[in-house]
């Protein structure tokens, strides 16, 4: 089919073809799962749940756990409290979790349920146990992304658990963005090699990678404890990696706990993790060590060493914004040339940013927030590229054009790796640059005619 697109583009206001995002609870169940021992609940009807949960399931590999209010005709019309009313009784009699995460959906959203009086009601009534918690973010589908639903959820949990501190600590607060189990564990590496004490949250590693071990756990032994979201007040900064996916929650907790915060970049790539381990060890005290430097001494030798498969290429990048935006640093770090970038992600401030970014390097680039993959095909048919980096939607563009395509960002459908090897730091962008750089080798070796394939690249 998508050997048919079309050249000409035409200008969409009102239908979106191959949408580069999706919908808002999928990033909600995403950062509430970053918590120890909570239970995702999904107030709407039981296809959302299962929608999101497979989703889950089939980028992670991994069971994905959450609870729904099973909406029928009568909540559709009435409204889902009772519903919720079951549902917690049924979580606390069978799942026992210590935390229930609430999300909306678009229905519960459009029916208005007051779900902080639902709430207040069914703790003044007993449901809710003593000692066990519960909040809510409103996650309304018809508006943002899952990247907006993260953002939600993780501004939800610092409004719902830091108790107010009477002095602070030296402990920092991250928020890491929306980004992998392996990418949450290197940030956590990164911080202890330098020596400074981190309150990572969400952190869905040992939840979404956990080993097997023949036995199951409904709750996996990861996830932010619920006592070091209660002592996030007390910490002396935060740092919210990816202003779209972590900016909202650290700004709440600078005017309502005094917590200073600083918006950075996601560490993807050499730049944007300088900027991160900088403000480690100016705004922290970290002490730098060998072991980081020879992190980012091997980064930077395996750019220099492949730099001539790279330079002048011609690549289209999709994603998550906050992905987006230190990808294609890192790619003109690389000397090469994006074409085409675009999110799923409505914003203004993503096409200023990349704007800027591209200014010098790339300033026809196409940019645009809030653009399908049918919109990015059309560019690339007029504009033809060498590499496409975006997920796995991309890969019928990548079968129509002939393209190689790496697979970055969320969701990954189709290939394993993305929850164990991490694209954050030195050496995720080690990682990251191996797969872009093997992948235009296997092409090179492909498209050779035998009097010219080579042993050596
Ligand atoms: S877009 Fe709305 S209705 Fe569709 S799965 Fe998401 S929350 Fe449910």
């Amino acid at each position: 089919m998508l050997n048919h697109t079309p050249l000409p583009i035409a200008e969409r206001k009102a239908l979106r073809i191959n949408p580069a995002k999706t919908c808002q609870p999928i990033g909600a169940l995403y950062a509430a799962l970053g918590i120890h021992r909570c239970l995702p609940h999904s107030h709407g009807s039981q296809g959302c749940c299962a929608y999101h949960r497979s989703h889950l399931t089939r980028h992670y590999r991994e069971p994905v756990m959450a609870s729904t209010s099973s909406f029928t005709e009568g909540s559709s019309v009435f409204g889902g409290a009772p519903n919720l009313r079951q549902a917690l009784t049924t979580i606390f009699e069978v799942y026992d979790p210590d935390v229930v995460a609430i999300h909306t959906t678009c229905l519960s959203e459009t029916i208005g349920d007051d779900i902080p009086s639902i709430l207040k009601k069914a703790a003044a009534d007993g449901i809710i146990p003593k000692g066990k918690r519960v909040f809510h973010a409103n996650t309304p589908s018809y508006v943002g992304s899952h990247v907006t639903g993260f953002a939600n959820m993780v501004r939800a949990m610092v409004e719902a658990f830091p108790v107010p501190a009477t002095e602070k600590s030296k402990a920092v607060n991250v928020i890491p963005g929306y980004v992998e189990p392996s990418d949450m564990k290197e940030v956590k590496h990164i911080a202890e090699v330098l020596g400074v004490r981190v309150r990572v949250f969400p952190d869905t590693s040992g939840v979404l990678d956990g080993p097997q071990t023949a036995s199951f756990r409904m709750y996996p032994s990861g996830g932010t404890p619920v006592s070091v979201l209660e002592q996030l007040g007390e910490s002396r900064l935060t740092l919210a990696l990816g202003a779209k996916a972590s900016e909202p929650a650290a700004r709440f907790l600078e005017a309502a706990h005094n917590v200073p915060c600083r918006v950075l970049d996601l560490p993807i790539g050499l730049r944007a993790t300088d900027r991160f381990v900088q403000t480690l060890l100016e705004d922290a005290n970290g002490v730098i060590t060998h072991e980081l430097l020879n992190d980012r001494g091997r980064l930077v030798d395996l750019m220099t060493d492949m730099h001539g498969y790279l330079y002048g290429k011609r690549v289209a990048v999709w994603g998550d914004p906050d992905h987006v935006v230190s990808l294609t640093e890192f790619l003109i770090d690389l000397g090469m040339k994006p074409i085409c970038v675009v999110t799923g992600t409505p914003g203004k401030s993503f096409e200023l940013r990349m704007r800027n970014l591209l200014k010098k390097t790339a300033p026809q680039a196409v940019v645009r927030a809030g653009a399908d993959l049918f919109f990015l095909h059309q560019v690339i048919k007029n504009e033809p590229v060498d590499l496409l980096i975006g997920n796995t939607y991309g890969k019928y563009i990548a079968r129509a054009e002939d393209v190689p395509l790496v697979r970055f960002g969320w969701p990954i459908l189709d290939r394993v790796g993305h929850a164990d090897f991490p694209s954050v730091g030195y050496r995720g962008g080690l990682h990251l640059l191996t797969r872009i750089v093997n992948t235009l080798l296997e092409r090179i070796d492909r498209d050779a005619p035998d009097e010219e394939l080579e042993l050596v690249l």
